[in-house]
């Protein structure tokens, strides 16, 4: 039986993974659980997964008689420190799941890693820090994990590059000139998968499928030339690789995130989803349009760029889907903002989490002067 902490339980990852767990009848063992501000709701996982210890990130945990609690950043360092697990799912959400990153692997466990901030914005340098702690870091981003899958046993060098699907979002086929007429409520409605609320408008942007060029990147050492992105409405194809030889080889599956989740935390499992039917199937392939969603191609160019780019991008980019989300601006604002903070000189060089956060709390003040 492996032991797990879950860090984020209480959101759309977190609670599909909990599901799973239970559903599933999986060999795991949930040992502790973390959430920020959703009390009632940790407490009830809690007790319904008789953990031994909680954490409530951005409050204080109320007690209680069933499980030692801890609150803010550092009791989850705490929190992390004290219990044993083989390892850690982290499923926070935004910036601050990077310092649970660094906690986790400090404390020598593997994690399952969902948050894609984490290594957007520490990686130029986590990597380094988990082979010296000996971390495995297991990509939970259903196209990581599949590309993940595809290059477990086949050679760096045999690949010419790596192909991330996206499904385009709600405004794929929307003319250009309606991009200013368009509400939270429509960006809020994916086409193909249910996720929290930040990364459905990264979704309707393309942020997202930024984000995950340069996740990608980082993760498994390609440059931007060797990444392409692909539209694909349908959500099956999860990623590609493209051989030298010419071969294409895919990953396919239904839009649910259990399977790359449950594939992070343990090896191999019985039926985890539905079976994929090709009775019907239609896949559909398309070139994105960087005209229409330039927040895509600021990916290729930030990866030319690294050194704090990638933190400024993250950081204007959560500061502007806020206001969106908030009402506090339109859409179109919202993208401009992140283009405008992009135009700074952010090419410095970053080498560990307190550069990294100097960064981005500048290029977050810098993003609110343009909202
Ligand atoms: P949600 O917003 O649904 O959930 C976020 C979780 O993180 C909640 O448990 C929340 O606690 C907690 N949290 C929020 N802010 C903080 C903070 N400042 N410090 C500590 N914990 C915090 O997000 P998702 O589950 O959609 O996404 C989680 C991560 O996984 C993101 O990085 C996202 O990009 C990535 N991801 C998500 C996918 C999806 O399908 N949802 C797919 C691929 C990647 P509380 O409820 O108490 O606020
Ligand atoms: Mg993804």
């Amino acid at each position: 039986m492996k032991r797990a902490i879950l860090l984020g339980c209480t959101g759309s990852i977190g609670t599909t993974a909990i599901t799973a767990i239970r559903d599933k009848n999986l060999d795991i063992q949930v040992v502790a659980l973390s959430a920020h501000t959703n009390a009632p709701k940790l407490f009830s996982l809690a007790e319904s997964l008789s953990v031994e210890a909680v954490c409530l990130t951005g409050g204080n945990c109320p007690p209680s008689s069933h499980f030692k609690t801890y609150s803010h950043t550092e009791g989850l360092k705490q929190m992390l420190r004290t219990f044993e697990a083989d390892i850690i799912l982290n499923a926070i959400a935004g910036f601050d799941g990077l310092e649970a990153t660094i906690a986790c692997i400090e404390c020598g466990r593997d994690v399952a890693l969902a948050n894609k901030e984490s290594v957007v914005c520490g990686g130029s340098f986590l990597f380094d820090l988990a082979k010296q702690h000996g971390v495995n870091i297991i990509p939970v981003d259903s196209e990581h994990s599949a590309l993940y899958e595809l290059m477990k046993h086949r050679s760096k060098d045999d690949i010419e590059s790596l192909i991330i699907t996206a499904s385009g979002g709600p405004f794929r086929d929307l003319p250009y000139d309606e991009f200013d007429t368009i509400t939270v409520e429509q960006a809020l409605r994916h086409p193909t998968w249910n996720m929290g609320r930040k990364i459905t408008i990264d979704s309707a942007t393309l942020a997202n499928k930024a984000l995950e060029v340069i996740e990608a990147s980082y993760l498994f050492g390609f440059p931007s030339e060797k990444i392409e992105v692909v539209i694909h409405p349908q959500s099956i194809v999860h990623s590609m690789v493209r051989l030298k030889d010419g071969a294409v080889y895919a990953q396919l599956g239904t839009p649910d995130m259990t399977l790359p989740i449950v594939n992070a935390l343990i090896d191999g499992s019985e039926r985890l989803v539905k079976p994929l039917s090709f009775s019907h199937l239609q896949l559909t392939f398309d070139e994105p349009d960087f005209k229409r969603f330039p927040l895509l191609s600021e990916a290729f160019s930030i990866l030319k760029r690294r050194g704090s780019t990638p933190i400024a991008f993250n950081a204007a980019d959560e500061v502007a889907v806020h206001a969106f989300l908030n009402k506090q601006c339109s859409y179109a604002k919202m993208v401009s903002c992140v283009l405008k903070t992009m135009d700074n000189d952010w090419d410095l060089h970053v080498s560990n989490f307190a550069e990294t956060v100097e960064i981005d709390r500048k290029a977050r003040a810098l993003a609110r002067s343009f909202l």
